[in-house]
């Protein structure tokens, strides 16, 4: 372990300012890539979110931000989006960092960011309810779409910039008022997002944040001072926010964990299919929710085509996050590099084998930093951790199938629900497979390709609501009628 000296404060934001904890130490946070302490993260808990939460609140009930017009909204997150692109390249270096990922995935990252807050901008303008007036001559009904009040916004460690512009834009569109809890792991880019958010003229406490781990999430889903909590993380975690929100009957949307299969048919275009499975488990060092870490194969194919896949992963480049010729760079911690060999190392006992991959890298550059080499497990049968769970590394398990519906039962095989993709040139196999498939998102022939528009979320365990699109917006609005008899 080097130094601190270098190391990077981050801060609580609140009314405007960056504040430190009363009492509590920093959070070190270590280099994925090289164990250097790269931050300092303030340590937050109740007493830090009382405060923003009263903040937040004053804002909300006295503040101008609900009472601006959409379109005195929608010029301020416009101008975040063009901050966002102006320090683009400083944003992406603190993800790729602090999250191990290579920096090209970053610096897409961050551009998707940006885009995230000029969709949101439009939909600031267009914010609308409806109106029914067929009961009677003198009844008029109207449905007001009103902002839920004021939001906590809990952010996981993977794609940190990007996950928070799925949430904080959209929140700020409807009219609510704010406090994001970073991940501890990976808290800088929220941190320079919130001076971006003053120098974009969003008033002072419309936003805060709070650092800090658990804790602090914690505090933020029990305060009675939260209207709705939108989290993004394990499903584990997602559980203790349920039981911690019910004080005052929160409303939740719950982003949660994801086991998404690649279901290839042997009418596929099996070139373009073998390159979309190898990045579907690979991007992000496979550390994604809707990452593709199962792949189900037509069995008349799959001999040739799991070869392929083999060799493209073999030839899959593991190196230093901030070098531009990285595919797979660091995994987040040393506990998460643990648990992701031990699939790998389970998966024998299950009878599957280990065909490319599956080694820890520790020779020189890769000495101190959690490095792997990205995986395949062919024959990986459905009972197998390795398939049930959610791995959360490049590890890809194989499994073969006959027939559409086996394929279709295999990938629902699982406790999640969040993503798959369907390979064929057959519309009609695209389609029954996407129509039996239990998740928020089909992908088809492509893979983790997700416009703004497109509202995202989870089906069974992988949570409850919408992000994004029309519907993710409306998640934090409330409905309200006016019954009116004249
Ligand atoms: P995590 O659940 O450990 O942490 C997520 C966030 O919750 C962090 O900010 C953490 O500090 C906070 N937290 C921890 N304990 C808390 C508590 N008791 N109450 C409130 N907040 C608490 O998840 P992670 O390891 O940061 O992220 C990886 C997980 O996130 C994976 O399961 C992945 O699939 C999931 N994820 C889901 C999506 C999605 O959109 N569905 C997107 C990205 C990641």
């Amino acid at each position: 372990m080097t130094s601190t000296t270098t190391a990077r404060p981050v801060q609580h934001f609140v009314g405007g300012e960056f504040i430190d904890s009363a009492d509590a130490a920093p959070i070190d946070r270590h280099a994925p890539a090289t164990d250097e302490i790269i931050s300092l993260v303030q340590a937050g808990g109740a007493p830090e979110v009382a405060l923003a939460v009263a903040a937040a609140r004053t804002a909300f009930d006295e503040g101008p931000w609900p009472r601006m017009t959409g379109l005195e909204r929608s010029v301020r997150l416009s101008r975040v989006a063009d901050l966002i692109d102006a320090h683009a390249a400083e944003l992406a270096a603190l993800d790729a960092e602090e999250v191990g990922k290579p920096i090209r995935l970053a610096e897409g990252d961050i551009g998707g960011a940006a885009g995230l807050w000029r969709y949101a901008a439009s939909l600031a303008t267009t914010m609308s309810g409806s109106t029914y007036t067929n009961n009677g001559p003198d009844f008029t009904g109207l449905v007001l779409r009103e902002p839920v009040g004021v939001v906590g916004l809990i952010v996981p460690w993977n794609f940190p910039a990007l996950i928070l512009s799925q949430k904080l834009p959209f929140a700020l569109a409807a009219g609510c008022t704010a406090i994001v809890k970073p991940s501890e792991l990976t808290s800088s880019s929220a941190q320079l997002i919130m001076r971006l958010t003053i120098e974009a003229g969003i008033p002072a406490g419309v936003i805060g944040m709070v650092a800090g781990d658990g804790r602090a999430g914690q505090a933020l889903t029990e305060s009675a001072g939260v209207d709705l909590v939108s989290f993004t993380g394990s499903t584990a975690t997602g559980r203790r926010v349920i039981a911690a929100s019910t004080g005052n009957i929160k409303k939740l949307s719950l982003e949660l964990g994801g086991n998404a299969a690649n279901v290839v048919f042997a009418d596929a275009d099996l070139e373009d299919a073998a390159a979309g499975v190898v990045f579907g488990v690979n991007f992000n060092n496979g550390e994604c929710c809707v990452s593709q870490p199962r792949l189900l194969v037509e069995r008349s194919v799959a001999d040739d085509f799991v070869r392929e896949v083999a060799r493209q992963t073999a030839l899959l480049k593991v190196g230093q996050p901030m070098e531009r010729s990285t595919d797979v760079g660091a995994l987040i911690h040393a506990g998460h590099l643990g648990k992701v060999t031990s699939y790998i190392d389970g998966a024998a006992r299950f009878g599957g084998e280990v065909i490319t991959g599956g080694t820890r890298l520790t020779d020189g550059a890769f000495a101190r930093g959690q490095f792997i080499s990205p995986t395949v497990i062919d024959r990986v049968v459905p009972d197998a951790p390795a398939f049930q769970d959610e791995v959360f590394g490049p590890v890809l398990t194989v499994t073969r199938f006959d027939s559409r519906d086996e394929a279709i039962r295999l990938a629902n095989n699982v406790p999640y629900g969040l993503a798959n993709s369907v390979w064929s040139q057959s519309i009609d196999t695209v389609l029954e497979v996407a129509k039996g498939l239990k998740s928020g998102t089909v992908y088809a022939n492509t893979t983790i390709d997700a416009p703004p528009q497109m509202p995202f979320g989870g089906y069974k365990a992988s949570g409850v609501g919408r992000e994004m699109g029309q519907a993710g917006f409306e998640e934090f609005t409330e409905l309200k009628s006016v019954n009116i008899r004249t």
